[in-house]
C-alpha cells in the first residue's frame, strides 16, 4: 500500500519522488492519524467528491435515565438521501416507548437482549425477545416497542427508509396520552377521567421501567383473543440467508427473498478477514448506507467527471455511495473487518469489475486497459465477492 509515498522524518511526504506534502501547521494529530487517506491520499485520488463518511462519535447523544440514542441523518451526512440510522442502547428494562413512524424501520441487534411488541396490520399481537445479530423490520405506520432485557438490556442498530428521517419525529403513545383532552383519552378507554390523572404531561422518549417478565406470559396476554401474529417481523440471519463464502472472508445476503417482511431494506453482512478485500463492485438499484461494526478497512469510491477520493473507516463509522459508483474495502487492520452495507431496496443487486471484464470480448478490454493477452486471462471469470489476501 502506497509504496509510491515516501515519509521523511520530518514527516513531510514525499510523491513520486519529486513533489512533497507538508504537514499542516496546526491539526488534529489524532484525526489525522485515524484518517491516513486523507492525511496522505493516494495518487490516484482526484477532484472533489462530497464526503461520504460520518462517525457515530460526532452525532449527538440523547441521554435518558433507562438508555440512550444518536442518529446520523442527512443533516449529519449530506449525501445520505436514501438511509438514516440510529444507534441505541437500552439499559435492562429500559424502554423505547410504544411508538410509529412514516419510515420503515430494519435494525440488527449488535449487544445483548431485547424484547420486542408491535400488531401488524390485522391488529394482531407479535412479542419476540432477539440477540446479538438478529434482525427485525416494522413497516411503516407499524406500532412497536423495544425493551432492554437482562443481565445487561441490549445495543442495536436502526436503520429507516428515508435519509430525512429523524428520531425526533416519532408517534409516541406518550404524546398521545399528554395531548388529547382528558376527557376523550378517558372515554377512548372507557374509564372516568380521574383515572388517568397521573398520565405523565411530557414525552417519554426512552424511559427506565422494571424488566419484564417471562416472555410466553408477554405473548398469550399480548394475543388475547385475536391470536399471535402470524407474520414474522424479526430474523436470525444464520438460517436461511443467502451466503457468499470465499478464503478472504464472506457476504451474507438478506432480503425480501428470505426476511419477506423487509420489503424496502436489502442488507449485506460482510466479513473480510486481514489483509482480504471486497471486490471492486457497484450496485445497480439503490444508494449505499453502511455501518461498519469491526476492524478497520479503507474505501475508495469513483464519481464521474474525474473525482475519486479514498476515506478510511473503524468501528462506528457511517459510509455512504451513491447508486452505481464503484468501490471496493479494504481489510486495513489486523483483526475481522465486519460491516453492513444496507439498500433501499426489496433486493440486494451488484455487479463486479471482474465480471463485467471477464464477459467482454477480450480485445475490447485489453485495448482499453493496455494489457496483454495473459494479464487479461488472469481476471477472475465470476463474482467473488470478498477477494483473499
Ligand atoms: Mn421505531
Ligand atoms: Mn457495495
Amino acid at each position: 500500500m502506497k509504496q509510491e509515498h515516501e515519509i521523511s522524518g520530518d514527516g513531510s511526504v514525499k510523491i513520486g519522488g519529486t513533489d512533497t506534502i507538508t504537514t499542516p501547521r496546526l491539526t488534529n494529530a489524532a484525526l489525522d492519524d485515524a484518517n491516513p487517506d486523507s492525511k496522505v491520499p493516494p495518487l490516484s485520488d482526484v477532484g472533489s467528491l462530497p464526503v461520504f463518511k460520518y462517525p457515530f462519535s460526532f452525532a449527538n447523544k440523547r441521554v435518558y435515565a433507562g438508555g440512550w440514542s444518536r442518529e446520523v441523518t442527512i443533516r449529519e451526512l449530506q449525501i445520505a438521501k436514501e438511509l438514516a440510522g440510529v444507534n441505541m442502547r437500552l439499559e435492562a428494562g429500559g424502554i423505547r416507548e410504544l411508538h410509529w413512524h412514516k419510515a420503515a424501520e430494519w435494525s440488527i441487534m449488535l449487544y445483548g437482549g431485547v424484547r420486542l411488541t408491535a400488531i401488524d396490520a390485522e391488529g394482531r399481537s407479535f412479542v419476540r425477545d432477539v440477540f446479538e445479530g438478529d434482525l427485525w423490520y416494522f413497516p411503516t405506520g407499524i406500532p412497536h416497542s423495544i425493551q432492554g432485557l437482562e443481565p445487561d438490556g441490549g445495543e442495536f442498530l436502526l436503520v429507516f427508509d428515508d435519509g430525512h428521517f429523524s428520531e425526533h419525529e416519532t408517534v409516541l403513545l406518550s404524546d398521545i396520552a399528554a395531548h388529547i383532552p382528558r376527557e376523550v383519552m378517558a372515554r377512548n378507554c372507557g374509564v372516568e377521567p380521574k383515572v388517568l390523572r397521573k398520565i405523565f404531561g411530557q414525552e417519554l422518549f426512552i424511559f427506565q421501567a422494571p424488566v419484564p417478565g417471562p416472555l410466553a406470559e408477554d405473548q398469550k396476554k399480548a394475543a388475547g383473543t385475536f391470536g399471535p401474529s402470524p407474520c414474522e417481523f424479526s430474523f436470525r440471519p444464520g438460517e436461511k440467508s443467502i451466503v457468499k463464502k470465499t478464503k478472504g472472508g464472506e457476504a451474507r445476503v438478506v432480503d425480501s427473498s428470505t426476511f419477506k417482511v423487509s420489503t424496502t431494506v436489502a442488507a449485506a453482512i460482510v466479513t473480510v478477514h486481514p489483509g482480504g478485500m471486497r471486490e471492486l463492485h457497484w450496485h445497480q438499484n439503490a444508494d449505499e448506507w453502511q455501518y461498519y461494526m469491526n476492524g478497520k478497512a479503507r474505501m475508495t469510491v469513483v464519481g464521474t467527471g474525474e473525482r475519486a477520493r479514498t476515506m478510511d473507516f473503524e468501528a462506528g463509522d457511517v459510509g455512504y455511495i451513491e447508486k452505481t459508483l464503484p468501490h471496493y474495502i479494504e481489510n486495513t487492520g489486523d483483526e475481522d473487518l465486519r460491516f453492513l452495507e444496507l439498500f433501499r431496496s426489496s433486493r440486494f443487486e451488484d455487479l463486479s469489475l471482474s465480471e463485467w471484464l471477464s464477459h467482454t470480448p477480450r480485445e475490447l478490454v485489453m485495448a482499453h486497459l493496455n494489457i496483454d493477452k495473459a494479464t487479461y486471462d488472469r481476471i477472475p471469470r465470476e463474482k467473488l465477492v470478498v477477494l483473499p489476501r
